[in-house]
């Protein structure tokens, strides 16, 4: 019989604020459904500290951690490798310590992919992202790279989703184009996917929602949420009442984290036992 050992693998996540990230609970939750030893600390990691948070990783020996709000651009100075999709998205939320090296992959977009490809092929596509900020550029990049034919952004502010929508026409095969966001926005015609790259209709403001003119959306439409909390939004009742394939932020929620868990340990661990935690815990 072999000897028990007391070391867990360790990862978490550094941020602020960082209490009220679910992050930890999924994961612990997974970790334990699967009998693997391996712990995720949730870290109050203020901006000035980052760099003592991520040597502090390295010397006592974690397989990796997450980087969440401020730190997803500015951990950049302190990696020894890109993911090539980290590297256009310009931003990282997971890092993978391997042999003391510091490798960045950025698992957002990846997870709304992996969520998309259960109810439709990227690859073609016309998509239509709302938004302009972090989310949206993630997921508009990984969309593309998985082979959308275009990437209209619509956004508030003009700049951004100028920038956002030549990011995509210059890094990736698909057309990157702007669309003004004009009041009771109208989806372009074979639209199909839409998704709210925005914050809008995030707990507590779930009573609004972005300024669609739901009755330009078409039935075949895949209509995607980035709020996770709540699951089932105002936008995606609206779509679902419209008769569209809808795809809720939980989903991506728990595939980012699935994909972050197999960089570092190299193992498959259960979505179904992290979507559980996060339905209680958002109650939906
Ligand atoms: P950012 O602050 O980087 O971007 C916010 C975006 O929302 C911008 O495009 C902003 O437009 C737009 N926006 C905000 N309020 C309004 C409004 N009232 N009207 C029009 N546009 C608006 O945030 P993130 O991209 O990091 O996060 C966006 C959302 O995605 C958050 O709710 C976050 O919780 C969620 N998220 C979910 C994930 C998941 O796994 N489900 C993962 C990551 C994020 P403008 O440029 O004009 O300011």
């Amino acid at each position: 019989m072999s000897e028990p050992t007391f070391l867990s693998a360790l990862t978490g996540s550094f941020a602020t604020s960082a209490a009220q990230n679910p992050t930890v609970a999924i994961m612990d939750a997974a970790f334990l459904a699967a009998g693997m030893d391996c712990r995720y600390v949730n870290c109050e990691v203020p901006a000035e500290n980052l760099a003592g948070a991520v040597r502090g990783a390295v010397a006592m020996g974690w397989i990796g951690f997450n980087c969440s709000i401020p730190h997803k651009v500015e951990v950049l100075k302190h990696l020894d490798e890109l993911a090539p999709s980290a590297a256009i998205i310009g931003a990282v939320n997971t890092v993978v310590i391997r042999d003391g090296r510091l490798i960045g992959e950025n698992t957002d977009g990846q997870g709304f992919v992996a969520s998309l490809r259960k109810v439709a092929d990227p690859a073609g596509q016309h998509v239509v992202v709302l938004g302009a900020g972090g989310a949206a550029r993630a997921m508009a990049v990984e969309t593309a790279l998985a082979g959308a034919l275009s990437i209209t952004i619509v956004n508030r502010t003009p700049e951004r989703g100028e920038a956002l929508a030549d990011l995509i026409d210059t890094n990736t095969p698909a057309a990157g184009r702007y669309l003004p966001w004009t009041p009771e926005l109208h989806v372009p015609h074979g639209t199909g996917v839409l998704i709210n790259a925005t914050s809008i209709g995030f707990h507590p403001n779930h009573g609004v929602m972005p300024d669609v003119d739901m009755t330009t959306v078409e039935p075949t439409t895949v209509v995607a949420d980035v709020v996770a909390n709540p699951p089932r939004t105002l936008f995606l009742a609206a779509a679902a009442d419209r008769g569209c394939p809808t795809l809720d932020g939980l989903g991506m929620l728990v595939n980012q984290a699935l994909i972050a868990v197999r960089l570092w340990t190299g193992q498959d661990v259960s979505g179904a036992v992290m979507r559980g935690v996060l339905e209680d815990l958002f109650k939906a």
